[in-house]
């Protein structure tokens, strides 16, 4: 996606606070301006077709309702019988403390049945956000950095009743006007609008490789998705039809970024947002009402 321009220094700071964990040296790329398409990631040196270029944590992340009760509610791996419902282990129990603390004081039901009628996944990582940052483990800036898509008014009216249900389900469970001031509806509308156009959707490709061959229902399973999250560092990558990077999720909501083919020194990484099996014209139709923009990757202009 084509990123706005923030200048080269504060790209830095951002390239320094992404999470990069599992690797010992660091991620053989970096975050730059294309002249094509903004903001992009560009290799440092030659990657090989099948290289795990990085992995990333997500900085929100919730289940879908549909996955609750079956994958941990931190990192997304499948529930086994566990005493540490909803998690999967003492280390995502941890890890998810101070803001399913939050979370738990409040009574989410009214807020989750309509997010389910009305077939809503982006309300779900406000509330994760919102609970983090009332816990002190975000701030309300912590998605600025990110692309906004543009909302239509339409749009904004129809956030009107997730937003009221949101800050009701807060000042009914207690929490003071101090705490939740950071909810105003323009704060609201500026995070869905992030939200939109740079979370993911995980589906997960379950166990191990030696698993999924075993088994003919995981294939089945990892088509759909457990949750939504959202990444920094995987935000940046633009969009390609022909993409020679790819993004995965194995067992857990932690990213891995791979080659899909050789990929030189300075050449940009780019990965597919949208389902590359598509025809031309259904794709441009999907990019531009999902993500705004006309694609002019190598594969669109030649018409394929
Ligand atoms: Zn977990
Ligand atoms: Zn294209």
């Amino acid at each position: 996606m084509s990123g706005l321009f923030r200048g080269r220094k504060a790209l830095v700071s951002i390239y320094s606070k992404c999470n990069l964990s599992g690797l010992t040296s660091p991620p053989p790329i970096e975050v730059r301006f294309s002249e094509s398409a903004g903001r992009g990631v560009f290799a440092t040196r030659r990657i090989g077709a099948g290289e795990l270029i990085h992995t990333a944590k997500p900085i929100v992340s919730h289940p879908s309702l549909s996955s609750l009760d079956k994958v941990c509610y931190f990192c997304f791996t499948n529930l086994k019988s566990s005493n540490l419902l909803p998690f999967c282990s003492d280390q995502c129990r941890q890890h998810s403390k101070i803001f399913y603390e939050t979370e738990k004081q409040a009574d989410w039901s009214a807020f989750h049945d309509y997010c389910r009628t009305q077939g809503l996944k982006y309300p779900l990582l406000v509330k994760r956000l919102a609970c983090m940052i009332i816990s002190d483990a975000a701030t309300p800036e912590t998605l600025d950095v990110l692309q906004p898509a543009t909302l239509s008014s339409e749009m904004i009216l129809l956030m009107e009743k997730e937003y009221q249900l949101l800050r009701s389900t807060f000042k009914d469970a207690g929490f003071t006007d101090e705490q939740i001031a950071f909810l105003s509806k323009q704060w609201y509308i500026n995070v869905l609008a992030r939200i939109r156009i740079n979370s993911f959707r995980i589906e997960l490709a379950l166990g191990s490789y030696e698993d999924i061959l075993l088994s003919a229902a995981a294939s089945v399973e990892a088509e759909a998705a457990v949750g939504n999250a959202i990444y920094m560092l995987p935000s940046f990558y633009n969009h390609d039809c022909d993409p020679n990077a790819h993004i995965l999720w194995i067992e857990s909501v932690n990213a891995k970024l791979k080659a899909l083919r050789d990929i030189e020194a300075g050449e940009e990484l780019r990965i597919c947002y949208i389902d590359a099996s598509m025809d031309h014209d259904a794709r441009h139709t999907i990019l531009f009402e999902g993500f705004g923009f006309h694609c002019k990757c190598a594969r669109c202009m030649s018409n394929d």
